[in-house]
């Protein structure tokens, strides 16, 4: 599918996206100046960010705006696409909350800063993960919405990876800073899954 041929799902992927990157920009601006005490960011790390950063937006952008992803196309029955619709707004949703609520104790690695503070309140109250939980949505969103396997399905392998890869080790790190008050978090909530 090329340029010539975009159906609405895509004009609402690239929405979505943009409203996805617009969010981050505004809280990566906030975030810019914090001064950081601990620091697990290593090229595994780095490289989990690169590969989201690919399956989310650069072969997303290659299905949009070239022909070359093509040979991967194929055709959804109309209410997929819509569920994709509904599901990508839950996740903008989830994804602005989670940035509202973390503030300026968020990073978009691993890393502690100064005065650091362990959230526990809004969409943090039930989950640890709410940002990766939002993150997980849009990819699904994105499988859903772009009629590509390649370029609709790469979002979320690459995110699952981060998310395996990554979890275990920030709350590891969370729990060295934080101690025992991590441990109680931990035990009253759900990594990506409310708990009651
Ligand atoms: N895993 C969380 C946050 C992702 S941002 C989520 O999915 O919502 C990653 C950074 O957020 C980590 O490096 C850590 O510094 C910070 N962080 C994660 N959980 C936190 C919490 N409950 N309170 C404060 N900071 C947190």
């Amino acid at each position: 599918m090329g340029p010539q041929t975009w159906n609405r799902w895509d004009h609402f992927y690239l929405y979505g996206l943009i409203i996805y990157v617009l969010i981050r920009g505004r809280f990566g601006a906030r975030t810019k100046h914090n001064e950081k005490v601990v620091s697990r960011v290593d090229t595994r790390d780095r490289a989990l960010v690169g590969l989201v950063f690919v399956g989310n937006i650069i072969l997303p952008a290659l299905y949009l705006f070239t022909p070359w992803l093509a040979f991967a196309d194929y055709s959804l029955p109309t209410a997929v696409p819509w569920c994709g619709a509904a599901i990508m707004v839950v996740a903008l949703w989830l994804f602005w909350r989670a940035h509202v609520d973390l503030g300026l104790n968020w990073s978009i690695t691993l890393e502690m800063r100064k005065d650091h503070e362990l959230i526990v309140h809004g969409v943090y109250r039930r989950i640890r993960h709410p940002m990766y939980a939002a993150i997980f949505l849009f990819a699904i969103a994105q499988g859903l919405l772009l009629q590509n396997w390649l370029a609709g399905w790469a979002g979320f392998v690459s995110v699952a990876v981060l998310y395996l890869v990554r979890t275990p080790r920030e709350e590891k790190m969370m729990s060295e800073f934080f101690g025992q008050s991590y441990r109680d978090y931990m035990s009253t909530t759900g990594r990506l899954w409310p708990r009651f």
